[in-house]
């Protein structure tokens, strides 16, 4: 499996980075989990979009969703697929994109939009993809995605939670978040992890590799990478746009 990271930045753009996007590939098949606002510019240098087998959106926050209705445009206007791109997401997804594009306007032969619920199990290509629900202010699927060899999780947003726990056990590589260095007794319940919060999470997990992202600009990405550190005793790295990792 290899991870590309198309856009790393948490809930908005960073001076250097688009917002969250990252394309999992495996032979011939491809995923892209979210599209943020940025990342499509990114996505051409890796992939034609309409060879996509799924795009995943987690949640309808514009900095994990915007930039499908781009690809939705390139894929209609400049690229047709030869088979209408299936795009697993949520029911709040789906209404913000219907508001946005219009409901009778979105062309089925371009995107099948598929309502996702936690707990189910999808196929895309050569991935197996189950879903599980995350604690955040709208409602979110986390990713556990494997192929013959290998599994990841992707955790989307959102703060700890039994969920998170247990679609993260046991990968070779987890993908989290750190939006914050550090909560503070102010920061809301419920929205994101902290570095200390995600290295706790990888550490019981037992991940292999983790790969620390959607660190909100100008948090403090040394030293949200030496907390995680401290505590969590796999493989750790910072996510940037352009890194890809092999697993
Ligand atoms: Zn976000
Ligand atoms: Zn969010």
């Amino acid at each position: 499996m290899r991870l590309d990271i198309v856009g790393s930045a948490g809930s908005y753009p960073s001076p250097d980075s688009a917002c969250s996007s990252y394309l999992l590939r495996s032979g011939a098949s491809s995923v892209l989990l979210d599209a943020g606002n940025g990342s499509q510019s990114r996505l051409y240098r890796l992939i034609e979009p309409a060879n996509l087998n799924a795009i995943i959106i987690s949640h309808g926050h514009v900095d994990h969703f915007a930039d499908l209705i781009g690809i939705y445009h390139y894929l209609k206007y400049a690229s047709p697929p030869k088979a209408p791109v299936p795009v697993f997401t949520t029911e709040d997804t789906r209404t913000k994109l219907e508001f946005l594009l219009g409901a009778s306007n979105i062309d089925e032969t371009v995107i099948a939009l598929i309502v996702t619920e936690p707990g189910s199990i999808i196929t895309a290509g050569s991935f197996s993809v189950s879903f599980y629900a995350a604690r955040h202010s709208v409602p979110t699927l986390i990713t556990r995605i494997s192929d013959s060899s290998s599994v990841m999780c992707y955790g989307a947003d959102g703060d700890v939670s039994e969920e998170l726990s247990k679609a993260s056990a046991g990968v070779d590589l987890l993908l989290g978040e750190s939006t914050w260095v550090e909560r503070t007794k102010d920061s809301a319940q419920g929205l994101h992890l902290d570095a200390r919060n995600l290295a706790a999470l990888a550490q019981s997990a037992a991940a292999a590799r983790l790969v620390i992202t959607h660190v909100a600009y100008p948090a403090d990405k040394a030293r949200i990478f030496e907390i995680v550190t401290d505590s969590y005793s796999g493989a750790a790295f910072l996510a940037e746009d352009g890194a890809s990792f092999s697993f």
